[in-house]
């Protein structure tokens, strides 16, 4: 199964790659090694989102099941996730990558605000645009704001880079038996459940016909890899 034609994608990292071989927090060194291969992925030609999540510093959730209050955790969650927008920006900026963040909570001497008509001439002028905190509400998660701005900016797909290398029929790391599906329907993966993003991100790609590539951020060269169609994936659609 080979990816239809793309002009634009949004690629989303969950906040654990940038730990690299860390328990916590952002590794310069391996930021800028996947900023690499995002500077590479864009020279294809294509225009570039990209959304990354905040679990390397903060998760709501769990902060809530040790006694904060969910609210003020998600919004620490999402505060987070701007730490990590701007640790890329830096990393890609390094590298000569024009970007620029938006934040969908305003914080004016950080980063721009979200304005979809901004960020889409961004894009035309070859940035590479970094969307933060998340949809800026609790009780949502990163997958969903990378959804919701995938549908939001027109993207041809919504790349999930990840430490496994696609969608399995149970968790590959307890059981080595595991399947790797190739594709997957999105319906398929909201009835069994399977954890690939949460339901809601999932319910919105299906609904705007955005298929969801999952793939393995943790080998070199892989999001160009997966591009070219040579890679090892899995791709969610109808
Ligand atoms: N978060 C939120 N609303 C959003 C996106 C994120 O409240 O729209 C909070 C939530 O607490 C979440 C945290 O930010 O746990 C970090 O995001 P996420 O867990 O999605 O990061 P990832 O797992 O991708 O690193």
């Amino acid at each position: 199964m080979t990816l239809p034609p793309m002009k634009r994608i949004l690629l989303k990292l969950s906040g654990e790659v940038l730990m690299g071989e860390q328990e916590y927090g952002i590794d310069p060194a391996y930021v800028t090694r996947l900023a690499e291969e995002v500077k590479a992925a864009k020279e294809t030609g294509l225009e570039m989102c990209l959304v990354i999540g905040g679990g390397n510093i903060f998760r709501g959730i769990s902060a809530a099941s040790r006694g904060l209050d969910r609210t003020t955790g998600d919004y620490m969650g999402m505060l987070a996730t701007v730490m990590n927008a701007l640790a890329m920006q830096n990393a890609l900026e390094q590298l000569g990558v024009e970007t620029r963040v938006q934040s969908a909570i305003p914080m004016a001497s950080v980063c721009e605000p979200y304005i979809r008509r901004r960020a889409e001439r961004h894009l035309q002028k070859g940035r590479i645009v970094i969307f933060a905190a998340g949809t800026g509400n609790p009780f949502f998660t990163t997958d969903t704001g990378a959804a919701l701005r995938a549908a939001e900016m027109n993207c041809d797909a919504l790349m999930k880079g990840t430490s496994v290398d696609g969608v399995y029929d149970r968790d590959p790391k307890l059981f080595p038996e595991a399947k790797r599906f190739d594709t997957i329907s999105y319906g398929k993966v909201l009835s069994d459940n399977l954890k690939v993003m949460d339901a809601t991100a999932v319910a919105l790609a299906r609904e705007n016909a955005i298929p969801i590539v999952v793939f393995s951020i943790r080998e070199k060269g892989n999001v160009a890899r997966v591009l070219a169609g040579e890679g090892v994936q899995t791709i969610v659609q109808a």
